[in-house]
């Protein structure tokens, strides 16, 4: 009886082992694609309140810059003239931290055209200026272009998609990656500049009241440590991001690619082969691609309202094969 019962029991027990295993995957992806969902979601609701964060965190720097440090600074006896170099200086920072900023945060980062599959069947098989063959994304079915990804929090493909930041709410693409990059640069020249010109008054504001060569009153002094402690970490954690950015862009590569390629460049060394970035044209075309037709020395690249633009489409990109050929 108790044989003859197992057997006709429904349930896990009469499940074979492979399809135990093929459910229990199928379980875990569902979990996994759950998490993303609400990470995308989280992401969509948070997004706002890290560009809030970021502008309160400018903001408060600044205002202890402009209250606390630049008087500081004028009743220790530092000239007229260059307190308002300095003043000048903080200003002009301030400007292209702000400005860089909001054109990374307003700007479309770069979505691809619809799909154009009615002009494709109209031109009897012709492909027209798409060739290879246009893909489309098989979520917003827009038009896919090389290097254009699906971001899952805006819902749609972005051309040459680097990655989705919650600091300003929006895609790092095509179009707003160099507002991204010089908004990282200005903003660490930032920290930096306040760092160094606020040390004397953080270590002073460290040290005892009566031991202090200056009188900072307690507000003061709560400013100060704070907004120097916040420059610093900021400027240590742009430096580490800044470097892989830079190191990205000088080999024209988005942070997708960089993963994409480390994996085939790992695998092309399984199998003796040497794996390439094909969109690597040398260090000077790869910068000149994200900051458009400027040189590096002439330094205009570093003021994107008077450099050139990218020349790029986002649509196609050159290629090491088209240089060669
Ligand atoms: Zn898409
Ligand atoms: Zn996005």
């Amino acid at each position: 009886m108790g044989l003859g019962g197992a057997t006709q029991e429904p349930g896990f027990l009469c499940i074979g082992p492979r399809r135990l295993a093929r459910q229990c995957l199928r379980c875990c992806g569902q979990c996994c694609n759950f998490v993303l969902d609400c990470v995308d979601v989280a992401l969509r609701v948070i997004g706002p309140l890290f560009v809030l964060l970021a502008l309160s965190l400018v903001s408060f720097v600044t205002y202890t810059f402009f209250t606390v440090l630049i008087p500081h600074l004028a009743d220790s006896g530092t000239s007229s003239s260059l307190l308002l170099l300095e003043m000048a200086l903080g200003c002009f920072l301030l400007v292209n931290i702000l400005y860089n900023y909001a054109m990374a945060v307003c700007l479309n980062p770069g979505v691809p055209p619809e799909f154009p599959g009615e002009a494709l069947e109209s031109k009897d098989g012709e492909l027209g200026d798409y060739a290879p063959a246009p893909k489309q994304c098989h979520k917003c079915l827009k038009l896919k272009p090389p290097r254009a990804h699906h971001c899952s929090v805006c819902k749609t493909c972005v051309m040459k998609m680097d990655h989705h930041c919650p600091w300003i709410n929006n895609c790092v693409g095509a179009n707003n990656y160099r507002y991204f990059c010089l908004f990282m640069f200005f903003l660490a020249m930032g920290c930096l500049y306040y760092t160094v010109l606020g040390s004397r008054l953080f270590f002073q504001a460290l040290v005892p009241a009566r031991k202090r060569t200056i009188k900072l009153k307690f507000e003061d002094i709560q400013c100060v440590t704070l907004s120097w402690l916040v420059s610093i970490c900021i400027f240590c954690a742009i430096c580490l991001l800044g470097g892989f950015h830079l190191y990205l862009v000088l080999t024209n590569q988005t942070t997708i690619e960089f993963h994409t390629n480390m994996a085939g460049r790992q695998i092309a060394r399984k199998r003796g082969e040497i794996h390439r970035n094909p969109y690597d044209l040398g260090m000077s075309r790869n910068f000149q691609q994200v900051f458009g037709p400027n040189t590096f020395f002439g330094f205009r690249w570093l003021l994107p309202y008077v450099a050139r633009r990218p020349t790029c489409n986002g649509l196609e990109y050159p290629m090491v094969s088209d240089f060669r050929a």
